[in-house]
């Protein structure tokens, strides 16, 4: 439901929980969250009490946002996969449309001048998302036990705003996006997930659980913070 208060537009979330949480979402939604039984009224004047922390955040929100671009998909430009930046290269013949070699992108440019820019975008998905699968394969079956977890299956794809979710029977998803970031992030990543399948929630026990398997996630979490809307192609 979409409510109003101090100026503040936000989406509100009833569920079965004790208490309310406000939050900046990677779009620069203002979700919050709340316990059934409390009234639109306490919900208003709870947003309004924490107004000068969501103004804030918001602001904050606009300028590290914008940093967000597209690229081009020319000759030299930097793409980023595993936290390090290579210049792409177009090449006369080649067995796949893109490939990373030899720290250098290599787009085969028979099927650039095919496929257009919308092709050579999908082809720079395709590649995150197949090295995705192994990736976030190897790096759930590495971390899971250290939570206590067993995860379902794992897929890569396109998730909008969000760089990971958790659904039914313990399957978890990773945004492509999330390839471009170092592996330290995407182990970051990887066990707030895993620990979501102990606490649905962010609660205290949620990010001391987080703690004990990666004692330095604040530095990781920073990182995606500020760095996070650059993750684009
Ligand atoms: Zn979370």
């Amino acid at each position: 439901m979409k409510m109003c208060a101090q100026d503040i537009e936000f989406t509100l979330i009833r569920g079965d929980r004790k208490t309310a949480d406000i939050v900046i979402e990677r779009s620069g939604d203002v979700i919050v969250r709340a316990p059934n039984e409390i009234d639109d009224g306490r919900v208003r004047q709870a947003v309004a009490d924490r107004a000068l922390w969501v103004h804030r955040s918001l602001a904050e929100w606009e300028s590290l946002n914008s940093s967000r671009r597209t690229r081009p998909i020319a000759q030299g430009q930097g793409f980023a996969y595993l936290g390090r930046s290579y210049r792409l290269r177009f090449v006369d013949s080649a067995k796949a449309p893109l490939t990373l070699k030899n720290g250098r992108w290599e787009l085969c440019e028979k099927f650039a001048a095919d496929a257009g820019e919308a092709g050579a975008r999908k082809a720079f998905r395709d590649f995150y998302m197949e090295k995705g699968r192994k990736i976030f394969g190897e790096r759930v079956a590495h971390f899971a036990p250290k939570v206590g977890v067993s995860a379902g299956e794992i897929a890569v794809k396109e998730l909008g705003y969000h760089w990971a979710s958790c659904g039914t029977g313990g399957a978890l998803n990773f945004h492509w996006k999330t390839l471009m970031a170092p592996q330290t992030v995407i182990d970051y990543i990887v066990v707030h997930e895993l620990c979501h399948l102990r606490y649905r929630d962010h609660s205290d026990a949620f990010w001391n659980e987080v703690d004990k398997v990666l004692p330095n996630f604040r530095q990781r979490k920073n990182w995606l913070r500020e760095k996070g809307a650059s993750l684009d192609i």
